[in-house]
């Protein structure tokens, strides 16, 4: 089987055929060589920007000054970046300057480890410069020439490195290693944007362990904006379900509060709003096992991280497995007020008074009454509980 998509091959082809060199490039030729679906497909070019840009029909300009443009071939969008080398990147964002070159190696000298400076002919021949492919086969993560260099110009791949660990589960390769801890305090000059996406992926990862490990081996943990002290408790929760949970676990075995967290990494409100639930689940889960209340006040993702996560408690065991929960939450007689059998018109319509403050009030305990039982979700029960409880109150 031919690596890519039939448009992106076209796409170099079209480039050949206007007198370029182009090939596939990045993670995808890596994943490719592993055995894995590719990810999102990359190809570099020896055509400049505008060369690219007036070649083809329809494109995306999404940053031709740093050398990428987005074609668009039979509908599949196509990302193809100029070869270029980069400079240092003192603002820690982007490279204070790129220059476009003529020449594929200079292209993957520039890249961070031998595994991503793998390329690869619309034919499928891969062209490795580095020993990417010995690389790879060995499990290693290593530098494109001097790592202390490499890790001066951009200190984020001393944190691509690490969530490497975490994907792939590679080992980082004994040179590549002592430069992360040499160099590690350069992390902190990195925006915490940058950070966070590679945390995002590392959570992702199947071995996460191997990462939490690596940062606090090199010595990098201590430069990041929060990192927990004790791993250790992290070690009953990996692999994570989700990267959301990945941050609860996080959050969890550091004692940070969802808004410390928050602010540390700049995590979005629905980041936020997931770890200041699992929070509180995870507080009630150390003394109980949850009610029904519980089952009913907080979603199924919340309850299965909680549960999970609950034993970074000590003394808590998991008692509950995914499907449990699931069981357990659908057993509830309702999901959410909206699944009423009554609404506020019908609370009108028994006691012909006019609608106010008290249906709401009413409402709520109906609610109630149903998600325990006392009364069944149907309209004529639920119309004589109703009046039973009324007559009594009022
Ligand atoms: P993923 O599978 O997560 O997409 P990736 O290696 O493809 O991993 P990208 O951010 O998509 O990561 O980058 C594509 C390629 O660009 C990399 O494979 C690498 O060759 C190069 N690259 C990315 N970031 C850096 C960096 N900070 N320094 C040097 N090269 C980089
Ligand atoms: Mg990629």
């Amino acid at each position: 089987v031919l690596f890519g998509t039939e448009s992106s091959r076209k796409v170099i082809r079209l480039l050949e055929d206007a007198g370029h060199e182009a090939v596939f490039v990045g993670g995808a030729v890596r994943d490719h060589v592993l055995g894995k679906r590719a990810s999102d497909i990359d190809i570099a070019t020896s055509a400049e920007p505008q060369e690219v840009l007036a070649l083809f029909p329809l494109t995306v300009d999404v940053g031709s000054a740093h050398g990428t443009v987005i074609v668009l071939m039979d509908g599949e969008p196509i990302e193809v970046t100029t070869y270029r080398t980069e400079g240092t990147y003192t603002d820690h964002r982007r490279p204070d300057e790129v220059r476009f070159v003529k020449s594929l190696r200079d292209d993957l000298l520039r890249r961070d480890f031998t595994m991503n400076a793998l390329a690869m002919t619309k034919e499928g021949e891969l062209i490795d410069l580095f020993g990417g492919q010995q690389d790879l086969a060995g499990g290693l993560i290593r530098a494109v020439g001097n790592a202390a260099e490499r890790f001066a110009e951009d200190a984020l791949r001393m944190l691509r490195a690490i969530r490497f660990t975490a994907v792939l589960g590679f080992r980082i390769e004994t040179e590549t290693f002592e430069a992360i801890r040499v160099e590690a305090e350069r992390i902190q000059h990195v925006s915490v944007e940058r950070v966070k996406d590679e945390m995002d992926k590392l959570f992702k990862g199947p071995y996460p362990l191997k990462a939490f490990q690596s940062f606090q081996d090199s010595g990098l943990a201590a430069y990041l904006p929060l990192f927990p002290t004790d791993i250790e408790k992290l070690n009953r929760c990996v692999p994570f379900r989700s990267v959301l949970e990945g941050w609860a676990a996080f959050m969890l075995a550091g004692d940070f509060t969802p808004a410390e967290l928050t602010r540390a990494y700049k995590l979005s409100n629905n980041e936020k709003t997931f770890l200041t639930a699992v929070h509180h689940a995870v507080a009630i889960r150390s003394t109980r096992m949850y009610s029904i209340d519980d089952y009913y006040h907080f979603n199924e993702d919340v309850l299965i991280t909680a549960e999970k996560l609950s034993t970074i408690q000590p003394g808590v065991v998991q008692a509950l497995s995914p499907q449990e929960i699931m069981q357990n939450k659908q057993l509830l007689p309702i999901q959410s007020a909206a699944e009423l059998a009554v609404k506020g018109k019908d609370l009108i319509q028994w006691t012909g008074m006019k609608g106010g403050r008290w249906t709401g009030e009413w409402l709520a305990k109906i609610e109630k009454a149903v998600l325990h039982n006392w009364c069944e979700n149907e309209p004529n029960k639920i119309k004589e509980w109703f009046s039973h409880e009324y007559k009594r109150e009022n």
